[in-house]
């Protein structure tokens, strides 16, 4: 067997003992007889599996005691529809950060429901950086604030939140979940898709603050309804059985490694390695401004689209797969989340090494 080295930006490489755990339960999940995938969402087995998964989250992730944790279907972009229907409920108004595709569908979406504002963008360059706010910027009567943190397709993160006075602050994190600590206590809510860096896809993990429950608006779909979900411990309907046990396993795997300051100490070895080469590079470069960077994905070009191309199946010949830019950008873009060895950064840098020669 021979495994690949995946740099796709979601659904994405998992860990081998993660995978490999599994596999060794596939038949006979500890003793039950039965498949994790053939379980009643109401036995104890899996019971404990959903326990033991929100356990996990709240200790390596050290949410507060007033947050819930849901885990729900429909993916990030069902919840750019649940999030206004759930919390734009007061003024009728949220204020926006547009750093990307996901926080523009979020915006779009929101505008349904009522008065979605752009408070700042950076779609003038691209989406290359992160605009700076101040608190003036935002409305002090929105009923939240809204933004992607890390801008999976583009690259970057914000190091630094704005500040939004009071006014609930609410992210998008399903491309660096569990990549490095983070103040939870900061946000009314985070939430994100497994697919990126904790499971497969299927399941996405809300966190919120459980002030903000029980005002949705009588429209509201029982199954985007965030207070009901949370009445029913997720369990409301059946839940994404697998993939909440996946997600555990991963979790597992994480605090096995050290929690969130092992991983953030790990991935910035990663992206240093990745960086480091772009900086040195005549032929490749980041797009990304450097304060900007994200750890998780790294967007490069050689500003030819057709070397670009040779580069991208050179590579995938060579075991390096779905180096692909999005094709809002193009060019090329390696997503290194957790479960992507150091080992795999190092390798793929000597082959652009190689190929940068190689076509000089
Ligand atoms: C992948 C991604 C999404 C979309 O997630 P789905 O689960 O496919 O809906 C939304 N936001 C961000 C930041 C993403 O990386």
């Amino acid at each position: 067997m021979s495994r690949v080295y995946n740099f796709s930006a979601g659904p994405s490489m998992l860990p081998v003992p993660v995978l490999k755990k599994a596999a060794a339960e596939m038949l006979d999940y500890q003793g039950s007889g039965q498949s994790v995938a053939e379980m009643s969402h109401r036995s104890k087995e899996f019971e404990k599996i959903i326990q033991d998964a929100e356990a996990l989250f709240r200790e390596l992730m050290n949410i507060p005691d007033n947050y819930k944790v849901l885990f729900l279907q429909g993916g990030a972009s069902t919840q750019f529809a649940a999030i206004p229907l759930n919390f734009m409920n007061g003024s009728g108004k949220a204020d926006f950060i547009l750093t990307g595709q996901w926080a523009k569908k979020a915006f779009s979406e929101a505008k349904k429901y009522g008065k979605a504002r752009e408070v700042a963008s950076s779609a003038d360059k691209t989406f290359s950086y992160i605009p700076k706010t101040k608190k003036e910027d935002f409305d002090s009567e929105a009923d939240y604030t809204y933004i992607c943190l890390n801008n999976t397709i583009y690259g970057t993160i914000f190091h630094e939140l704005p500040d939004t006075g009071d006014v609930p602050l609410i992210a998008d994190i399903s491309s660096c979940f569990l990549s490095e600590p983070l103040d939870i206590s900061k946000f009314a809510m985070v939430y994100g898709g497994a697919q990126k860096n904790l499971g497969p896809a299927g399941l996405t993990i809300c966190i919120i603050r459980e002030d903000l429950l029980g005002k949705a608006r009588d429209i509201t779909p029982t199954m985007l309804d965030y207070q009901i979900m949370a009445e029913n411990g997720s369990l409301y309907n059946t839940p994404p059985c697998y993939a909440i046990y996946m997600c555990k396993l991963n979790l597992e795997w994480i605090k096995e490694l050290g929690g969130l300051e092992a991983m953030k100490e790990k991935n910035e070895k990663k992206a240093k390695v990745l960086y480091d080469f772009l900086d040195s590079s005549k032929m490749f470069k980041g797009t990304v401004v450097p304060e900007d960077r994200s750890l998780m994905n790294v967007p490069f070009v050689t500003g030819d689209d057709e070397l670009d191309k040779k580069f991208v199946k050179a590579a995938t010949e060579a075991g390096f797969v779905n180096l692909k830019g999005h094709r809002s950008v193009g060019g090329m873009r390696a997503s290194i989340y957790n479960a992507m060895p150091l080992e795999g950064v190092e390798k793929l840098v000597a082959f652009m090494k190689a190929f940068e020669e190689n076509n000089a």
